[in-house]
């Protein structure tokens, strides 16, 4: 385990809202309690926002969690507390760069907007960066949710180009994110904002086949020739894909960032022996170990790898080549011969 905290790793796909530590959550909720205590409203009692070790729920469990965890994170200042936190828990894990993702969220009732909470964002990672002692780097993309209507999903990448425009040289925003519950959203209807975001600069990471069945979906999703796939779970005809689209995906190439111990607790899939992860690997394909939301499933970065380790039997140089060849599938090329030097020594 010591390895894997020292190995410098990149994560790429990590949701902000899903990555808060049970120690920030503690400190969001005193606040939330305060507020509605200072209004004279009654707090609510159950709060679960975190699946324990050894525990599971369904898919649709994880989903209600992230809305109350939205219920807590409600304001800029929640927003910037956030990120400035799950920033620094992963610098402590040995993360070198990373590449957060969050679905822009408007609050009329805190004032808060999508812009401001970009902002706040990014407020919150400069304030992590700015204590860090070690090399660190943060990207951002933007999610769409996909139960968003068309005109807010363009929003969302209006607002991510805004944010590139602005900052030229030094753009934290880097891409735009599918994601969201799997049994909802309108995707045909989506693909026109993906297309878009894609031809006017932006990267890619969809989400896709996170449950069984989404062939037709996956399909159509692959046409927009995404630059990573999130989860990925259905597509190898051994995990219950199809031929032709284990064989298109290899074909392409797409880096396909799987996320061990989420898939275990959401029961996607029965048990870590059971994952994806090494029937793609066999075949050379790019993947990249990822928490997707290291605070629901409490878990770490490095205990992903030592997870993978243990479960597929790598060793240490196999895991020191995965978390060195992830740097390979960032978004932001400028920086990955700086990172592979670190993952050389
Ligand atoms: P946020 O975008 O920072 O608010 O992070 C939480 C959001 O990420 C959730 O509301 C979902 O839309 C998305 N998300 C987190 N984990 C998953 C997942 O495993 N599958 C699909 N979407 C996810």
């Amino acid at each position: 385990a010591e390895f894997c905290r020292q190995l410098p790793k990149v994560e790429l796909h990590a949701h902000l809202n899903g990555s808060i530590s049970s120690a920030t959550m503690q400190t969001l909720l005193k606040r939330y309690k305060n507020r509605l205590e200072r209004e004279g409203n009654e707090t609510p009692q159950l709060w679960e926002t975190t699946i324990l070790k050894g525990e599971k729920r369904a898919l649709a469990d994880c989903f209600l969690m992230f809305k109350m965890i939205h219920t807590l994170v409600n304001d800029e200042e929640s927003v910037r507390i956030v990120a400035h936190e799950v920033v620094r828990e992963f610098a402590d894990d040995g993360v070198v760069y990373l590449e957060l993702r969050s679905t822009p969220r408007a609050n009329p009732a805190t004032g808060m907007t999508k812009h401001s909470y970009v902002q706040a964002i990014l407020c919150g990672i400069d304030k992590a960066l700015s204590e860090c002692r070690t090399t660190m780097h943060v990207r951002l993309l933007l999610s769409i949710d996909r139960r968003q209507s068309v005109a807010e999903a363009m929003d969302t990448v209006e607002l991510a180009l805004a944010h590139v425009e602005q900052t030229p040289h030094h753009t934290r925003v880097v891409g735009i994110d599918l994601s969201g519950d799997p049994t909802v959203g309108d995707i045909p209807a989506l693909l026109p904002v993906l297309h878009s975001a894609k031809e006017r600069g932006l990267k890619l990471s969809l989400h896709v086949s996170e449950i069984p069945q989404r062939n037709e979906e996956t399909a159509l999703l692959l046409s927009v020739c995404p630059d990573r796939l999130g989860h990925g779970t259905f597509i190898h005809q051994e995990a219950g894909g199809s031929p032709e689209l284990e064989e298109r995906v290899l074909a392409m190439k797409t880096p396909i960032e799987v996320c061990l111990t989420s898939n275990v607790k959401g029961q996607t899939v029965s048990n870590y022996e059971n994952h994806h992860l090494p029937l793609w690997h066999k075949r050379g394909h790019p993947i990249v170990i990822c928490t997707d939301d290291k605070g629901v499933f409490s878990t770490t970065l490095s205990e992903e790898y030592a997870i993978a380790g243990e479960t597929f039997f790598l060793s240490q140089e196999q895991l020191r080549q995965l978390a060195s060849h992830a740097v390979e599938h960032i978004f932001e090329h400028d920086l990955k011969n700086e990172l592979l030097k670190l993952s050389d020594v």
